[in-house]
């Protein structure tokens, strides 16, 4: 079988080339020929020698996901369904903003974490992608949008807030946030790359250690009764455990600051109460907070805060010094906004209550 290109970080691919008998130089040029100039094709290498793209045509395939259907909507969002095979499909979304262009990849086929307000957590769980699938979603974008006038990018940032939960995945993952990080590949600094965990402790520790990117921690409830039911994770590592957590990877993270992500619910985890619960949660985590009004999807009974609560929630964190962005709802015509990309999953978990 001939090894997919695609996936390898520079340590990888430097690995592949010492086999094939080519000199270490050899794989900073194939880096940056498959990523920096998106080339999928051996044969339009033109600086490689014509034995060397031979020798590669023969054991090496640079194969990249299949694209399904791309979309656009109203407001500048973009959304591009990728087969990943066995009739799987994920999501990859671009949100534009001005000064940014956010690309947001997704992780897994699906998501065994079950939170309750989550569309991907609802559908079941595939399978993880692999490093090839998961750089493949930037590789697809960055050709499709390319640079701008000035000549840079128009992809500056990645969150991996897409489908799935990444620190289940870890290698995968940090193989392409390497790729991601890599000069002769994509060249995104540290804090422009997030990784948005749903809190699995041991891992956030081992990424602190292999490869430190901005961290988004998806808190949703300011105690662990309700925390048990809206992310179930939270059985397992609880809120105590989370924020000594969060302290930790401060002390490695490009950013002084851990970002939470709070899932705004009406009546469930919007009230005053619960505001002035997690200041006190928070208390001893630099950190800002990110509010996401829920985005409604086929089957959930959740309901969306009012903007008021909103308003109030944000209120009672900026008194207490926090700075709070509420995160507005793009892509709402192509269903692209958080929580609710679905692409395919044929469910291997056979779980059983999965709404339709
Ligand atoms: N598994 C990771 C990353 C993917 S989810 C995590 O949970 O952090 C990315 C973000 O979308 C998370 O903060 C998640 O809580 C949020 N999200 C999921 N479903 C949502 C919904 N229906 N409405 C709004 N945000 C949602
Ligand atoms: Fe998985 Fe994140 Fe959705 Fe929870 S919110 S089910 S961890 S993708």
């Amino acid at each position: 079988m001939t090894v997919n290109l695609l996936g390898l970080d520079s340590e990888k691919l430097a690995g592949f080339v010492a086999e094939i008998g080519e000199k270490p130089f050899r794989a900073r040029q194939l880096l940056r020929w498959i990523h920096h100039f998106g080339e999928n094709d051996f044969s339009r290498m033109t600086d490689l020698a014509k034995s060397f793209r031979e020798k590669l045509a023969g054991q090496a395939q640079i194969s990249v996901p299949d694209l399904v259907r791309g979309q656009d909507a109203s407001d500048g969002t973009k959304k591009w369904l990728l087969s990943v095979g066995g009739g799987n499909a994920i999501e990859t979304v671009f949100i534009p903003e001005s000064g940014r262009g956010t690309l947001c990849i997704s992780s897994q086929v699906g998501c065994a974490l079950e939170c309750s307000f989550c569309s991907t957590g609802r559908q079941g769980f595939n399978r993880n992608l692999s490093a090839d699938e998961i750089i493949g979603q930037l590789w697809w974008a960055n050709r499709a949008l390319g640079r701008d006038p000035a000549g840079e990018r128009i992809i500056s940032n990645v969150v991996m807030m897409g489908m799935g939960e990444p620190l289940l995945n870890f290698e995968n993952v940090v193989t392409a946030l390497n790729l991601m990080l890599d000069d002769s590949a994509y060249g995104l600094s540290r804090r422009r790359v997030t990784v948005s965990t749903s809190g699995v402790v041991p891992a956030m520790d081992r990424l602190a250690e292999r490869c430190p990117v901005a961290l988004a921690v998806s808190l949703h409830a300011p105690n662990d009764a309700l925390r048990d039911v809206l992310v179930p994770l939270n059985k397992k590592y609880p809120l105590s455990e989370l924020m000594a957590a969060c302290r930790r990877y401060i002390v490695h993270a490009p950013r002084d600051f851990i970002t939470f992500e709070y899932v705004m619910i009406d009546g469930i985890n919007d009230t005053v109460g619960h505001a002035r619960q997690l200041v006190r949660l928070v208390e001893e985590v630099p950190c800002k907070f990110n509010l996401i009004p829920f985005n409604p999807f086929p089957g959930s009974d959740y309901r969306r805060s009012s903007d008021a609560s909103i308003e109030r929630f944000r209120g009672i964190l900026n008194e207490a010094g926090i700075v709070v962005t509420t995160r507005r709802t793009r892509g709402d015509d192509i269903d692209a906004a958080c929580g609710q990309l679905a692409g395919q999953v044929r469910d291997k978990t056979k779980r059983s209550g999965v709404a339709a």
